[in-house]
């Protein structure tokens, strides 16, 4: 591993170790610079030492429903963001950091790979093949923070689940009970013609 020059007097080894552990993780550099206080110059050629290749180009996600276009997605972005909240309600300023998005997404995958090996569709530690990718976690933590995602409970089987309250879209249905499997097993969205259906037929799930 070839020594980064870095000119940014004000890095602490702190940074460093935190940029490492994110690129680790898949995060890209625009948002480790934005994290970690590096240029973005420093944290692409600090992503080629890490990673051994280059970073992928393009934008970053930025897809504001991608936590409600599925059951599956919206358990994932629940499970994640719920970390989140958990974690930074404990802490003395409740900005993003990156240590807060390192320590949330670690027990995420941590909790996922186990959701994921039960179901024998995933091989562990492979963090691109998780359903939330670090890049789309770090968006959907800023879609919480402007209230276009929030939290709701469940009157039925009291799990937390986001909603999205947006100006283009409003949606609320729980990812656990309001859901049904189609033939290929996949849990899709009780739509109002299949919840009809649910109400005349109640043993279908
Ligand atoms: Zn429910």
């Amino acid at each position: 591993m070839n020594p980064m020059p870095f000119k940014n007097r004000s890095n602490t080894g702190a940074d460093l170790i935190l940029a490492e552990r994110l690129i680790q993780l898949g995060a890209r550099p625009p948002i480790v610079s934005q994290l970690c206080q590096l240029t973005r110059k420093q944290s692409i050629a600090f992503f080629k030492t890490v990673q051994g290749q280059s970073p992928k180009q393009g934008m970053l996600p930025h897809d504001h429903q991608w936590a409600i276009r599925s059951a599956l997605n919206n358990i994932h972005a629940s499970l994640f963001l719920g970390m989140i909240e958990g974690i930074r309600d404990r802490l003395p300023t409740p900005n993003l950091s990156a240590n807060l998005l390192v320590v949330a997404y670690e027990i995420y995958i941590n909790v996922a790979s186990r959701m994921l090996a039960d179901r024998q569709c995933i091989q562990p530690h492979s963090s691109q093949h998780y359903p939330l990718d670090i890049n789309r976690a770090w968006y959907l933590i800023t879609l919480l923070s402007t209230g276009d995602l929030v939290f709701i409970l469940c009157g039925r089987c009291h799990a937390r689940y986001l909603g999205m309250i947006h100006p283009d879209t409003a949606f609320s249905q729980c990812p656990i009970c309001e859901v049904w499997t189609d033939r290929s097993g996949r849990r899709r969205w009780v739509s109002a013609k299949s919840k009809n259906r649910a109400l005349n037929k109640p043993s279908a799930r």
